[in-house]
């Protein structure tokens, strides 16, 4: 039986006022409904937005360590019910079970690390070069957030902006995305059952044209961390900043790993398949480019194939190597890109048809003899296609990393510590990884990009995470 699911407004589990539903399937068994969701509109949006306006002083002056105390008691919640969150993400979502427990984990871990953090915030005491004088600054929230979040990560990335948020004495009105959204539910519910009080948190489901568009442009939400596709962040931005709302944007990624002819063939094969085909693909940081030394190049391919070949299909729940799309216009989206590669000219060394199977899977793709001027090689796939570029030295693989609009997650891998020391300075990417998958980025450091991957302004995560959610004032005490 599909579960009913409801918004969450001023603490209350509630319809949408216009009566209308819509439903999740499972990827992996499409014709299984997962749950139902509230179809809801700008009104029920504008619900939530006053919802968290009027909570918002309150919370905003609660203690920093009681807003702590909250945050750690959701995480351990949380963690009582990994399994379920687990199975509930697998079947809306279509990770394996490994993916998907890893990613619950990570939420789990964000909860307790930002519970700690709140305890912290108030500011600094600075020395100052008059007598007598108290200098110091002050931190205070911005209000009401509003965040607007995508399917590929539901639990972690909501969790990673909701933690944060309220720890610095944000309220916060989140629109988890439509393929995904149970997880949120499941963080509020959560959250409530820790004692966050009425209108703090409140999630709305529903179009992100109606209900995202409505956060962006709402006079009393203060400030909007987006993450999802570059064209609906820069739509979003565009909005948003009308009236001069703080806007965060986390968007795509086209991210190449650099492999050089020190490189051991063999482990960059591994590197360059793990960041390629985990998640099937569906992840900002995967690396779709894999750009490699002339040298090393045949058995570079001839590696990656075998890896890619090796890899079998399934449901999530029975923890196969990949699961599948999360979608059927994902996965025709990415069968698209297979056939535009060919019409362009790169060689289909394996993979790249849908799986004669129930559900949304495709066989791991990658190609050979790609261009870098090639829309394969420039446009985000998100889907497990792996273009393979060769180079001729170690200046031209910097140059054709570069040479993309999206700067989010880069490796290299090499033996060579000083080609590893100039890929850290030359390549133009916000995460950069030596002898590393591009994916995959540990709670406590800033995540964020370069170019059109990100707003650039605020990172998220660690302390960095913070930073977008507080304002500080400097204050002299005489
Ligand atoms: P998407 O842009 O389609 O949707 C993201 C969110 O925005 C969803 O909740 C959606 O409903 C909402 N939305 C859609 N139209 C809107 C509008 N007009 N106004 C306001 N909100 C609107 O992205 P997606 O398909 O959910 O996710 C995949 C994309 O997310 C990929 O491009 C991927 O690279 C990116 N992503 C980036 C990061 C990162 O941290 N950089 C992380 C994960 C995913």
């Amino acid at each position: 039986m599909p579960d009913d699911r409801l918004n969450y407004v001023n603490g209350e589990w509630t319809e949408s006022h216009t009566g209308e539903t819509f439903e999740t399937t499972d990827p992996a068994s499409p014709e299984e409904v997962v749950a139902t969701y509230p179809q809801s509109d700008a009104e029920d949006t504008e619900q939530a937005i006053e919802a968290a306006d009027a909570a918002s002083d309150d919370w905003g002056t609660t203690p920093g360590p009681e807003r702590g105390r909250i945050l750690t008691e959701t995480g351990s919640l949380l963690a009582q019910r990994k399994d379920d969150l687990t199975e509930l993400l697998v079947r809306e979502e279509g990770k394996t079970w490994s993916e998907a427990a890893g990613e619950v984990q990570r939420a789990i871990d964000i909860f307790h690390y930002y519970g700690a953090k709140a305890s912290d915030l108030g500011g600094t005491v600075k020395s100052s070069s008059a007598r007598n004088t108290n200098l110091y600054t002050k931190n205070e929230p911005l209000g009401v957030a509003g965040l607007i979040t995508p399917w590929n990560y539901p639990i972690a990335i909501p969790a990673w902006k909701i933690a944060p948020a309220l720890a610095a004495g944000n309220t916060i009105v989140i629109k988890p995305a439509t393929l995904a959204p149970g997880v949120v539910h499941e963080m509020a519910s959560a959250l409530e059952e820790a004692g966050l009080p009425d209108g703090v948190i409140n999630v709305v489901t529903g179009p992100g044209s109606t209900v995202g568009d409505a956060i962006a442009g709402h006079s009393a939400v203060d400030a909007v961390s987006f993450t999802g596709s570059t064209q609906v962040g820069n739509a979003v931005y565009d909005t948003a900043t009308e009236d001069g709302k703080r806007v965060q944007l986390e968007m795509g990624g086209k991210n190449p790993t650099l492999v050089t002819d020190s490189a051991d063939v063999e482990e960059a094969a591994d590197i360059v398949s793990a960041g390629a085909f985990g998640v099937t693909g569906q992840a900002c940081t995967a690396a779709s480019r894999a750009i490699v030394h002339e040298d090393v190049y045949d058995e570079f391919v001839e590696a990656i194939v075998e890896r890619a070949e090796a890899i079998d299909h399934g449901h999530g729940l029975d923890d196969p190597g990949m699961g599948p799309h999360v979608s059927e216009s994902e996965l025709e989206s990415t069968l698209e890109y297979v056939d535009i590669a060919e019409d362009e000219g790169a060689t289909l060394e394996c993979g790249g048809n849908e799986l004669d199977r129930e559900g949304y899977f495709v066989e791991p793709a990658v190609f050979s003899d790609v261009d870098n001027d090639m829309r394969l090689a420039q446009e985000e796939v998100f889907g497990p296609v792996l273009a393979v570029i060769p180079v001729s030295d170690f200046d031209e693989g910097v140059e054709v990393a570069n040479d993309v609009d999206f700067g989010l997650s880069a490796s290299v891998v090499t033996d060579d510590h000083t080609e590893a020391n100039r890929f850290v300075e030359e390549v133009e990417a916000g995460v950069v990884k030596i002898n590393e998958k591009t994916t995959g980025l540990e709670l406590h450091v800033p995540f964020g990009g370069m170019k059109d991957s990100s707003s650039e302004t605020y990172r998220e995560q660690g302390d960095a995470g913070l930073d977008f959610y507080q304002i500080s004032k400097t204050v002299y005490d005489n």
